[in-house]
């Protein structure tokens, strides 16, 4: 029954909430309310169950992915890696129990090989059962795909295998140190199987101390408001840490939401795609559609190196998350821009000189033949003019003498042209404006 759930201002018509207790009513799923906690009226309890189609959302967790589960404000849930270890697994569903909290296990092949009632105790616990391969390799990032479906179709068989009942385990799947590729998820999302990656982290595999891990969670979930949490069932620093998490999460007024998959008989939850983001845009983010980003192709390949996980240990790391480094490393690998396309550098023609003149009309040095003209180089004269001057000098000499012989006007004229703007030599010389005269005859 839905019993007392929690149920506050946050519910009304239309919101997640009201639609998950609709469903609920219809399909006859129930989550385990405080109230339904014997022995534990204070507990925290388990808000709502959230039915998700794995075909319909792959990849969730926005540590890697644009998606995560479609949480409220304030809603967690738990996820567990890396058991069943009986010595630790076993305090943690306790402890899970006495709250009546339910959470989301990724166990692993081997451990479920060797610890085969471990895996059945998380079953009639009514927690939801994924898988986390066969071995746990950290080179899932980059082994051959053929060895990462190995491991994960190996770790679903021996986790199938110690539960003797197929439908108990969930496709549900997360990788090991969450070192994706693109194969291994082209080939979980082939087999219809959800890739949990994760929400925030509580560093709980690394050597700190069990209050540490508990002020990372809380302040994580602080900051991101709802999401994934991703712990580990084998630590023991994590089940000393999770009833003071479970308390914390109670007295900050969070909510536990468990998950788990859509079947024929339990249809997917209601949900509108924008509530598969974290931070759904809203009218009080503001949006801004304008300037867009100038779309850059860029030719060049160079690369930044990027870190990877396994580069900096992070299992021991100690300076810097596992989130910090998945936020950190988004931007890293990004071809760079070799110049800006924009704004494109203009090379302006240079000003034309003051001092230059307008090229005069070739009918301006036209001059009836027989003028002398005055085209002498004052010093020292160069050979093309020199040469010109005395054919000119000559020229005028024989028309004289025409002249003379017929008494009359000679018809000829001589046509000067001049070139301007050559930087012939003679040009700079003396302060004088000087052309190179072509003389030629023409006859009229
Ligand atoms: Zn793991």
């Amino acid at each position: 029954m839905i019993g007392n759930v929690s149920v506050g201002a946050r519910m009304r018509p239309g919101s997640a909430l009201f639609l998950t207790l609709l469903l609920a009513c219809i399909t006859g799923q129930t989550a385990a309310s405080a109230a339904d906690c014997l022995g534990h009226p204070d507990a925290l309890g388990t808000s709502r169950i959230l039915v998700v189609d794995p075909k319909a959302h792959p990849r969730i967790g926005t540590m890697q992915y644009p998606e995560t589960l479609p949480l409220e404000d304030h809603e967690v849930v738990l996820t567990f890696d890396d058991g069943p270890l009986p010595r630790n697994s076993n305090q943690v569903l306790d402890i899970l129990a006495s709250q009546c909290v339910k959470a989301t296990f990724f166990t692993i092949g081997r451990m479920a090989q060797s610890y085969p009632e471990g895996v059945r105790k998380l079953r009639d616990a009514g927690h939801s059962i994924g898988t986390h391969t066969q071995d746990h390799p950290l080179t899932m990032d980059h082994m051959p795909v053929e060895r990462a479906k190995q491991e994960i179709d190996d770790g679903i068989a021996s986790v199938k295998a110690a539960l003797g009942d197929d439908a108990a385990l969930t496709p549900f799947f997360r990788v090991p140190g969450l070192l994706r590729a693109d194969g291994v998820e082209d080939y979980l999302a082939s087999q219809g199987i959800q890739i949990w990656s994760a929400d925030f982290l509580a560093d709980d595999w690394r050597h700190i101390s069990s209050s540490r891990v508990l002020d990372l969670a809380i302040k994580r979930l602080e900051d991101k408001g709802k999401g994934i949490l991703l712990l580990h069932d084998i630590q023991a620093r994590t089940v000393a840490a999770l009833p003071k998490i479970l308390h914390e999460l109670k007295a900050r007024g969070y909510r536990i939401v468990h998950v788990v998959p859509a079947t024929p008989e339990r249809p997917a939850t209601p949900t509108e795609p924008i509530q598969w983001q974290l931070h759904p845009p809203s009218e009080n983010v503001a949006i801004s559609h304008w300037p867009k980003i100038p779309n850059f192709v860029f030719s060049g390949d160079q690369t930044l190196p990027a870190h990877t996980l396994p580069d900096l240990d992070w299992r021991e790391a100690q300076s810097m998350t596992l989130a910090e480094l998945l936020d950190h490393g988004r931007g890293i690998g990004v071809p760079l821009p070799r110049e800006a396309p924009w704004p494109r550098q203009f090379s302006l023609p240079p000003d034309r000189p003051a001092s230059e003149l307008p090229v005069p009309a070739q009918s301006i040095f036209e001059v009836e033949e027989g003028l002398r003209v005055a085209l002498r180089v004052a010093a020292p004269p160069h050979h093309a003019e020199q040469t010109v001057a005395d054919h000119e000098e000559r020229s005028i000499e024989r028309g004289k003498s025409r002249r003379a012989s017929r008494g009359k006007p000679h018809t000829g004229r001589a046509r000067q042209v001049a070139s301007h703007g050559t930087g012939h030599p003679a040009q700079a010389h003396g302060g004088k404006l000087k052309h190179l005269v072509q003389v030629r005859k023409r006859s009229a």
